[in-house]
């Protein structure tokens, strides 16, 4: 009986565990065939000042450009790459890529723009990241102030002097380093004050009920706060409705970032946007960017 049973479950479970199987190690190929032929290419979306409405720069988002399947999201590839340790091969590329697009930007178009990276957590506890950030700048020439990196909570707390060493080796190269998505891990405030930082960004979850939660509310201003009292420059994430927009005003929050600015753009929509001059003085002035 116990035999029938395992011969059971042979016949039930395996052709489909297998076939499972077989297209996850189909993925893993063709994730890496694209990442080592150029298939990972990014989308931009802007960052305004909100003190005086200008875009200061553009975050860099991964995106794959699927044989079969078209151009997907970070959902559909990070977490794979980050399990079959294909992500610092990827973040390298990223980088590499994002630094030459600002550069561009520079060169071409006689502007200066940031371009912010995210870095996984491998890049960034293997210290990869350093010799990464050291060959994206020289082969692309871009400015390294112009050059910023996004770190989360989680990578910086386990070790906090290794962190703050790498930190410090990267800082010394003359870019800038934000924590993403801040208020989602529980923050070691103490260690957040001895971080090498220069910026905040509060995670969407927060701002997205600002307008409709007191707590949220209270707790996206005294992140500004505090993150101004640090000598941080404070950045809400996900700001879609121009009533959070004016919340954020009235806390002083430095910048902003959300499809009410613009959603991310391919590489060749970004000039249009680089055109854009600041409002002059007075009123603040929502300019949504044409939403694809
Ligand atoms: P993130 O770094 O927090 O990036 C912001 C995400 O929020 C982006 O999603 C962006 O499209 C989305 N977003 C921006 N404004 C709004 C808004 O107003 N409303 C809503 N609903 N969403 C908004 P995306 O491009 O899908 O990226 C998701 C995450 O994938 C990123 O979150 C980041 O953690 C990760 N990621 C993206 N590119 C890379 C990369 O090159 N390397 C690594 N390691 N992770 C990356
Ligand atoms: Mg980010
Ligand atoms: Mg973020
Ligand atoms: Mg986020």
């Amino acid at each position: 009986r116990a035999k029938q049973m395992a011969r059971d479950r042979v016949e039930v479970y395996d052709p489909e565990f297998s076939r499972l199987q077989e297209q996850r190690r189909q993925r893993i190929e063709t994730l890496r065939e694209s990442i080592a032929t150029g298939g990972i290419d990014l989308d931009f979306q802007p960052l305004m000042n909100l003190h005086d409405g200008s875009i200061y720069g553009f975050e860099a988002l991964a995106r794959w450009q699927h044989p079969q399947e078209g151009r997907l999201g970070p959902a559909a590839f990070i977490p794979l790459a980050e399990q079959e340790g294909l992500i610092v091969e990827l973040g390298g590329a990223v980088l590499i890529r994002a630094c030459l697009e600002a550069a561009r930007w520079n060169s071409e178009f006689g502007v200066r723009r940031s371009v912010s990276v995210n870095v996984s957590a491998q890049q960034f506890s293997g210290g990869e990241i350093r010799r990464q950030v050291r060959d994206a700048l020289e082969k692309s020439g871009l400015d390294p102030a112009l050059l910023e990196l996004e770190l989360t909570e989680s990578m910086l707390l386990d070790d906090e002097s290794t962190a703050i060493q790498i930190m410090s080796e990267l800082k010394s190269l003359g870019i800038s380093i934000a924590i993403d998505d801040f208020g989602t891990g529980f923050s070691n405030l103490g260690a957040l004050a001895r971080l090498p930082l220069d910026r905040l960004k509060i995670d969407r979850s927060i701002i997205s009920d600002i307008e409709t939660n007191d707590a949220a509310a209270s707790i996206a201003s005294a992140i500004i706060a505090m993150g101004q009292r640090l000598g941080l420059r404070v950045l809400a994430e996900g700001v879609e409705t121009a009533g959070q927009m004016e919340f954020l005003g009235d806390n002083h929050c430095d910048d902003l970032q959300g499809y009410l600015l613009g959603r991310p753009v391919p590489s060749g929509d970004v000039p249009e946007l680089l055109r854009r001059r600041p409002p002059g003085a007075g009123a603040i002035v929502a300019q949504p960017v044409a939403n694809r």
